[in-house]
């Protein structure tokens, strides 16, 4: 069973397996209140969450992973690559100039989604004290034992997470099922300024169109049944 939780801003989802349940990303800090409700409509609790994924560690999908850390002693997985960033807090380098950034501003979308998200704690990168690395391949020994794929280039360590068993992949920000600046529906890789490397973000597409996946559920916009090869030629044909 897959639920998806945050706003219409940030998705994080709980993945739910023999009754134990892997999060996917944990939203913005300020999504924790949401959390304890959520798993309670599942018919869970927080004892039964035995593991936090990250797709990347941004601080719109870091959210409270560190909190339920502290609090739970939950384990929070993320790719190497993202890992320092992940447990020192750091915020990333991305390629676009402060001009671009705040180009993006010029949309009343961007603006009702940074104040959101500040609102929500986004613009603090948070920490996570420990984190458990993988790689490339790996397959997680979490609840939906999920298969990290990497797929750099919105940040280094940028991992889409396949689920087999539940036909699903998690996308992260790999690909957006929205433009995050123009609140344009449909698939869209994020704009330059997001991203660590653009160039990459694009190759990286082609690590995740051939794989089997019945839904597609991203960390922002709706989910997709499209397919990741639609979904995937969509977001290409828009650059
Ligand atoms: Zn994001």
């Amino acid at each position: 069973m897959i639920q998806m939780l945050g706003t219409e801003f940030v998705h994080f989802y709980l993945l739910e397996e023999d009754g134990e349940v892997t999060l996917v990303d944990a939203g913005l800090s300020g999504y924790r209140d949401t959390l304890d409700p959520s798993l309670a409509a599942a018919g869970r609790s927080l004892a039964d969450v035995k593991a936090i994924v990250l797709t990347h560690a941004d601080p719109d999908h870091v959210g409270f992973a560190g909190e339920l850390q502290r609090s739970h002693g939950i384990p929070v997985y993320v790719h190497r690559a993202d890992s320092e960033r992940t447990r020192e807090g750091k915020t990333k380098r991305s390629e676009g100039s402060p001009r671009d950034m705040l180009g993006m501003l010029r949309h009343a979308h961007a603006r009702r989604a940074l104040r959101h998200m500040v609102a929500k704690g986004g613009a603090k990168q948070a920490k996570v004290a420990e984190v458990i690395p993988f790689d490339d391949g790996d397959e997680l020994d979490v609840p939906g034992r999920l298969r990290a794929i990497h797929t750099p280039g919105h940040t280094d360590g940028h991992v889409v997470l396949h689920a087999p068993s539940h036909d699903a992949l998690f996308v992260g920000d790999a690909v957006n099922n929205v433009h995050i600046v123009t609140g344009a529906r449909g698939a869209h890789v994020a704009p330059t300024a997001a991203n660590v490397s653009t160039d990459q973000a694009y190759e990286s597409l082609g690590r995740l169109e051939g794989l089997a996946a019945g839904t597609l559920y991203f960390g922002h916009g709706d989910p997709s049944t499209a397919g990741p090869r639609a979904v995937v030629a969509e977001a290409r044909a828009r650059r």
